[in-house]
């Protein structure tokens, strides 16, 4: 729906509905009627920015290497609506059998990462279940946020996950957090990535940023934003 709109001027309302709707949460749209008809109504447009990935678009976050396994997980065996629990076995198994693969990252043709261990890259800063990966990401910007956890074995898979938790991963010296226009993902082997959620291709990834290619409608008054870490040394 979203891939229609990008570079016209048609407006997308994200509507807080399914599993997660991680741009609606974003973008502060409620799921009450009336709401989403005064945001209708009163049509407040933001530009939003657009991801390519080997010439798939994106809007939200890509995750590559241990996310995109539990998602394909999930795809193998998903027969319908899926809930927060369905991933409770894609994420204990990948847990157990994932071997972190060795990724070579180039962004903005600048080498910054060669070693193992799992990324994302993000338009927005939330990912599921009120995880902040991407923490600072901005969707206007024109940028895409970087994140690249270094990760050979499972207690620092969790160690991570509990900095991320805390939403102080970017302070830690091996977990690099960049803003890029242009990404390179090249790993040995085809390691998996999920998209938006979805399964996603595999390495080698290309990935670009489209600034503002598509107009959102969001509500005249949203909640400030709240960022306890601002300020803090990044
Ligand atoms: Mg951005």
């Amino acid at each position: 729906m979203a891939n229609a709109l990008v570079g016209t001027s048609v407006p997308l309302v994200p509507c807080p509905m399914g599993t997660e709707n991680l741009l609606a949460k974003e973008l502060g749209i409620s799921a009450q009627p009336r709401a989403l008809v005064e945001t209708l109504r009163r049509r407040q447009v933001v530009k939003c920015d657009v991801g390519r990935v080997n010439d798939r678009n994106f809007l939200l976050i890509i995750g590559v290497g241990f996310d995109g396994e539990v998602v394909r997980r999930l795809a193998a065996v998903r027969t319908g609506h899926i809930s927060h629990l369905s991933y409770f076995w894609p994420i204990w198994r990948t847990f157990w059998e994932h071997s972190f693969p060795r990724l070579k990252i180039i962004a903005d043709g600048e080498p910054i990462f060669d070693d193992l261990g799992l990324a994302f890259i993000g338009n927005i800063s939330r990912y599921a279940v009120g995880l902040r990966i991407c923490r600072d990401a901005l969707y206007d910007d024109g940028l895409f946020d970087l994140v690249v956890f270094r990760c050979t074995a499972r207690p620092r898979l969790v160690w991570h996950a509990a900095w991320t938790l805390l939403r102080m991963h970017p302070l830690k010296g091996d977990v690099i957090y960049r803003q890029f226009r242009t990404l390179r993902v090249e790993a040995a082997g085809a390691v998996p990535t999920q998209v938006d959620g979805d399964p996603g291709p595999d390495t080698p990834l290309d990935i670009e940023v489209l600034p503002r290619r598509i107009n959102l409608l969001v509500p005249v008054e949203r909640k400030p934003a709240f960022w306890p870490w601002k300020g803090l040394p990044v």
